[in-house]
């Protein structure tokens, strides 16, 4: 796709990857195909080819209208199209650039502006989301459906081995999980602990960042990425060998940090190694001999992949391998690449097109009877929770027996 993009509007760096993203374009349409959005909504701008065409005009320096913004909002950042493309254009940084343009030039409603501000207030840090989800749980049995049903059951944390193996990796808490589900770290570290592995939680980490990151907050995220990495430096430099993800979305975000601070000059280098360092949990356990865990799972599951997992890491097939591996049926499930309409804070801020996908999702998911569904994203599983008939859990349970 020819375009001239404006060099006032853009700096050098994000001038090369649009431009390259833009060029890279045949405008084939075959992305429309797998776009959940332009799936349910039939309109070309609802897929990712219009967007990338909406882009390009903003990027060239033509008005930003409303419009424009909807329908870039209603993108849910899944990253299906960057998986069918095959030309390779990278979807997500196009977007990044183009959304951050048409924030600066088009604004929003006070109501729209104060959802996405609180939400950036309270979600990345859990030392507010904690004490708010406690509340919610209290008043939970007056609060409206909607907000009811994402007011998840209390969960257990359960015990921490201690663990002082030669090997040793981080994990990340991240924001919500450790109020959401602090039962999931823990598992992991427990069935680690039995692989001959010590997992370190740096208590200075936080939020990954992508919370800001999607609402268009780039410098807050930012802020969030070199904090991160400031708290895993010195565990690093003394051998940490992994940094492990147990929430995919956390995942692709910090696998990106190469990519977001390359240009820095005091943290480019360090967010490469981090970058490089950081493995879903998947990935880790894949690798490992899981003789010792002796599971010998026989119940019939479900599993569903989180877009972060199978599109923004392109890690495939292999939580599906281990959990065969182990002795579990994995069920066939219709249209596994689709996106369960979670999606960050997606469900929140776009919650027409994300019910739908929700409802969709759960069918295919309860299709052929499973005991259980386990997925790999907090996210996915609150999502997938709320009407759900069966437990949803993360799968790292299920070799925590
Ligand atoms: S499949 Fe790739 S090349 Fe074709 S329109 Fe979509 S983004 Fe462009
Ligand atoms: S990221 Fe997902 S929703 Fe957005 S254009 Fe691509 S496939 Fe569609």
């Amino acid at each position: 796709m020819k375009a001239v993009l404006s060099t006032s509007i853009l700096s050098p760096e994000d001038h090369e990857i649009a431009a390259d993203a833009l060029s890279s374009c045949v405008h084939c349409g075959m992305c429309n195909a797998t776009c959940p959005t332009y799936q349910l909504l039939g309109e070309e701008n609802d897929g990712p080819r219009g967007r990338i065409y909406l882009i390009k005009q903003v990027l060239e320096g033509n008005p930003v209208s409303e419009s424009t913004r909807k329908h870039l909002d209603r993108c849910l950042t899944c990253r299906n199209c960057e998986t069918t493309c095959p030309a390779g254009v990278p979807y997500s940084k196009l977007l990044d650039i183009g959304r951050q343009v048409v924030e600066q030039k088009s604004a929003r409603g006070f109501k729209e502006n104060l959802s996405r501000k609180i939400l950036r207030t309270v979600l990345p840090y859990n030392n507010r989301f904690a004490p708010l989800l406690t509340i919610g749980r209290v008043f939970k049995p007056i609060l409206p459906a909607r907000i009811k049903t994402k007011i998840p059951r209390k969960v257990a944390k359960g015990k921490t081995p201690i663990s002082e193996h030669k090997r040793r990796m981080i994990v990340l808490d991240g924001c919500v999980q450790p109020s959401l589900s602090p039962d999931i770290n823990t598992a992991t570290a427990r069935v680690l602990h039995k692989l001959g592995i010590s997992l370190i939680t740096q208590k200075k980490a936080g939020c990954c960042g992508a919370v800001s990151q999607h609402l268009s907050a780039e410098d807050e995220a930012l802020d969030f990425m070199k904090k991160n990495i400031d708290a895993w430096c010195s565990e690093i430099e003394s051998g940490a060998e992994a940094i492990v993800m147990t929430a995919s979305g956390c995942g692709a975000m910090v696998k990106d940090y190469a990519h977001y601070l390359r240009n820095d000059p005091k943290y480019a280098e360090k967010a490469k190694r981090v970058s490089e360092l950081c493995k879903d949990i998947s990935e880790i356990i894949a690798t490992e001999d899981l003789t010792s865990l002796a599971i010998k799972g026989e119940e019939k599951i479900s599993w569903h992949p989180p877009c972060t997992l199978q599109h923004g890491q392109q890690v495939k097939g292999v939580v599906e391998k281990i959990l065969s591996k182990c002795g579990y049926e994995l069920l066939p499930v219709m249209d596994q690449h689709l996106c369960c309409g979670s999606a960050g804070t997606y469900s929140i801020l776009q919650p027409e097109i994300s019910k739908q996908l929700q409802s969709n999702k759960i069918t295919h998911l309860q299709q052929n009877k499973p005991s259980m569904i386990v997925t790999g994203n907090i996210g996915c599983q609150t999502h997938l929770q709320e009407v759900s008939d069966v437990p949803v859990i993360h799968w790292i349970h299920l070799l925590d027996k």
